[in-house]
């Protein structure tokens, strides 16, 4: 399709986050959040050719046509990046929070055969259409709170047939801009004894044939004592970079089980949840380009820990928040109650949610040439809110966004 220029103008703030990306999204105090009252952008096919003040529009541009669009009564800001899910499953697992309640722990329930197992079973009977219809509704709903991109994961079949159904279901979604994760080490399937020859299995025949049919751009583990132990995953690991997927890991959420330093020292994306560290982990974290992916909905709903965030902050961690939508551990896919438990429990900042829901989400997926933040060169994702931009992650169920555009293009307008 063809785009014509686009000129977005006049709205009441911007917030850009140039600041934030100069600063490769670390120790974020407000002033990097952009701010840029009257602002206006300029799109080319999809990208940002050129954004400022409206009466400072470049003359080459004001004699170029364009549809114009009035911003007046806006504030905009980068399109959220939602940065770790598993959004595409069957079945939901209300029993287990009963359970939980009634004093059970994750571990336990994932031992008889519940938790993760319950959903693979389910997933594996699954119909491709029902398995896609389905998680085309959750895209939806992430995209009225004003997501354009989002990362998905497998690890719900846990064998070759039912991790190529969900990734190729991945691949077709919509709405959204979308990247895909292999977690095929979610956990072990119920027909190996040993995490060692899963894992050799998953390097051996899994990521091959994954690579070839450009089916995920990354592969993660879910490292937790009891379930794939750091030692063991190294070679399935080195595999995976040898193959050219990136790496991100579920790491140290249960326990302080060496996922982080793991993820440090393969040069990951991410590590994810980093729940259980201490000092050693947190610096050794803020040394490198891994970002630290806090899921606190997750915490709320094992009522464990939060995760350090203001020390790995102020020791100068690059910060994202996402929901870890799942239907286990974190059923909700609610963003405002994501930011509001980083505010409320882990004493972070509006201006460091903000910018870990876009350019630090952004830098977690190793997109932020892309998307993230508002600057020339990137593509034209955005929001638009009636609201104060002090109002965001601020109310539960609130409806903030009345407009989101990806690559330039209106979204969803509520
Ligand atoms: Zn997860």
């Amino acid at each position: 399709m063809k785009y014509a220029n686009q000129y977005f103008r006049n709205a009441d703030l911007v917030l850009t986050l140039s600041g934030a990306a100069k600063k490769n999204g670390r120790k974020i105090k407000e002033m990097d959040l952009g701010f840029m009252s009257k602002g206006s952008i300029w799109c080319e096919n999809g990208k940002i050719v050129w954004i400022g003040k409206d009466k400072n529009l470049p003359l080459a541009l004001v004699k170029k046509k364009s549809v114009e669009y009035n911003l007046k009564g806006m504030t905009v800001l980068p399109g959220f990046v939602e940065c770790h899910t598993h959004s595409v499953f069957a079945g939901h697992r209300a029993d287990e929070f009963e359970m939980r309640q009634n004093g059970r722990s994750y571990s336990e329930i994932a031992a008889g055969g519940g938790g993760i197992l319950s959903t693979v079973k389910a997933v594996r009977k699954a119909k491709n259409l029902d398995l896609l219809n389905q998680a085309q509704q959750r895209v939806d709903q992430f995209k009225q709170q004003g997501v354009t991109t989002l990362e998905i994961k497998s690890g719900y079949g846990l064998n070759l047939r039912s991790e190529i159904k969900m990734l190729s279901v991945i691949k077709k979604l919509n709405g959204v801009r979308i990247t895909s994760t292999f977690l095929g080490a979610h956990a072990l399937p119920p027909e190996y004894k040993s995490y060692e020859r899963y894992l050799a299995d998953l390097g051996q025949s899994y990521l091959p044939l994954i690579k070839k049919r450009k089916l995920a751009d990354r592969v993660d583990v879910f490292i937790e004592k009891g379930f794939f132990e750091s030692v063991a995953v190294s070679n399935f690991l080195q595999i995976a970079k040898n193959l050219g997927f990136a790496v991100t890991l579920h790491a140290d959420q249960l326990s302080l089980s060496g996922g982080t330093e793991l993820a440090v020292d393969f040069h990951a994306d991410s590590a994810d949840h980093v729940i259980c560290v201490g000092d050693r982990q947190i610096q050794k974290l803020a040394n490198s380009q891994t970002v630290a992916v806090l899921l606190p909905a997750a915490d709320l709903y094992l009522k464990c820990a939060y995760p350090p965030a203001r020390k790995m902050i102020d020791a100068g961690a690059c910060v994202a928040l996402a929901t870890d939508f799942n239907p286990g551990t974190s059923p909700t896919q609610n963003l405002n109650l994501v930011g509001l438990l980083a505010r409320l429990n882990m004493q972070m900042t509006l201006p460091e949610v903000i910018c870990a829901y876009t350019y630090g989400a952004a830098r977690a997926l190793r997109m932020e040439n892309l998307c993230g933040s508002l600057e020339v060169g990137k593509s034209a994702d955005f929001i638009c809110t009636k609201k104060d931009w002090s109002e965001l992650f601020y109310s539960v169920g609130a409806r903030d966004i009345d407009a989101t555009y990806i690559s330039g293009k209106l979204s969803a307008a509520l």
